[in-house]
């Protein structure tokens, strides 16, 4: 931010909190190794900035939601395992095997065309038991793992399944869900292949799905970004992402005059307004007009009408209150340390958190910083 060249809005990332969510999940996960989930961009915190440390500290297999983020990751350098969430189409398949990248066996359907390949290739069966997106039905699961097992060149390297409302304080669906894998393990008997299911939630909520597994799938944890309330209340884990921009323009308007488009915001009394350097185009979120705050010099304030693509407004109140020490070019922490959580923000919109750093657009820089 010194040349007047850079964007004034930018994302701290906060590599020694990323770091520490590691640790912190690590001693959750006992004799269960923590997956490096990457998927869309590190939920939006840069992969480039996150793999490294993640593989300094030792991690062994990372998870990206696509097979174009698996290539990514071996053109970053990425030389451990990589596991591909989606569910393959066919003629996906090849571009696996060509990048040593670990297959979703996601249908029957893809179990037959794993082994129709005839390549090297490592596999993850998911069993649907509940999350109804994709997956073998339970009933598949028994036969498909014999097929697989009985092709030289597969290694059925998982066998796994994903909850639907783990951090949910209801937890009867999730035990439901458990049940049904615990089923379809008894079906698929010894040895078992190793096994993964808890996501954040599950780590917090279900101790069975750590014990005895082989990985766990936090992602957010890793983030520092709760999915949940009950998440929110369970954890100690420290935000990694910190928005901030900064104030480009001081006014004081009159009663009556209006703020921004659409003329949603009127003023009640004379106000003092600030406009930021964020909009839309940033990612930061339209739905958040006249209805989300932010940060300024430890205070907080509401927006003022909508949010626009490049610019927000900020209502700092009448002329002579706290708000009259706000400057041209102080910074205004839009979520995270010094300003609203991540959560509060998505809140505001009726969203949860990870829908705030995955959002981001690339106009965003992701800076490094090491607290
Ligand atoms: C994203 C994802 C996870 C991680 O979920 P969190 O709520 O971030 O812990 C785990 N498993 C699968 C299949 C996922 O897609």
């Amino acid at each position: 931010m010194d040349t007047g060249t850079e964007s004034l809005t930018c994302a701290e990332i906060d590599l020694g909190a990323l770091r520490t969510n590691l640790r912190s999940l690590r001693a959750l996960a006992g004799k269960a190794e923590v997956v490096g989930i990457v998927k869309s961009n590190a939920y939006g915190h840069g992969v480039d900035l996150v793999v490294p440390v993640l593989r300094e500290e030792g991690v062994s297999l990372f998870a990206v939601g696509t097979v174009a983020e698996g290539m990514q990751l071996r053109r970053l350098g990425v030389t451990e395992r990589i596991l591909v969430f989606a569910a393959p189409l066919p003629e996906q398949l090849p571009a696996y095997a060509a990048q040593g990248l670990e297959v979703t066996v996601s249908s029957v359907a893809v179990a037959e065309a794993v082994v129709a390949l005839g390549a090297s290739l490592r596999v993850h069966v998911k069993v649907d038991t509940g999350m109804g997106r994709i997956g073998l039905q339970p009933d598949e699961v028994a036969e498909s793992m014999r097929l697989l097992r009985a092709t030289p060149g597969i290694e059925v390297a998982g066998l796994w399944t994903h909850f639907a409302t783990a951090d949910d304080p209801d937890t009867d669906f999730a035990h439901t869900q458990l049940a049904r894998f615990e089923a379809v393990l008894a079906e698929v008997g010894e040895p078992l292949p190793p096994l993964h299911l808890a996501n954040t939630g599950a780590v917090l909520q279900f101790p069975e799905t750590v014990q005895r597994r082989a990985f766990v799938r936090a992602g957010g944890y890793l983030y520092g970004m709760p999915s949940s309330d009950l998440v929110a209340e369970r954890t100690e884990v420290q935000p990694v992402m910190r928005l901030v921009t900064r104030v480009v323009h001081l006014k004081t308007v009159a009663v009556g005059d209006t703020v921004s488009y659409g003329r949603t915001w009127t003023a009640e009394a004379p106000t003092r307004i600030a406009t930021l350097a964020v909009g839309y185009g940033d990612g930061y979120p339209r739905q958040l007009s006249n209805r989300g705050e932010a940060s300024i010099g430890g205070r907080r304030y509401p927006i003022a009408g909508r949010v626009c693509m490049d610019m927000t407004m900020l209502d700092l109140g009448l002329p002579e209150g706290p708000g009259a020490s706000v400057s041209v070019a102080d910074e205004a922490v839009l979520f995270g340390k010094g300003g609203p959580s991540m959560t509060e923000v998505a809140a505001a919109m009726g969203e949860m958190a990870y829908v705030l750093p995955t959002g981001l657009t690339a106009r965003v820089p992701r800076v490094p910083v090491d607290g």
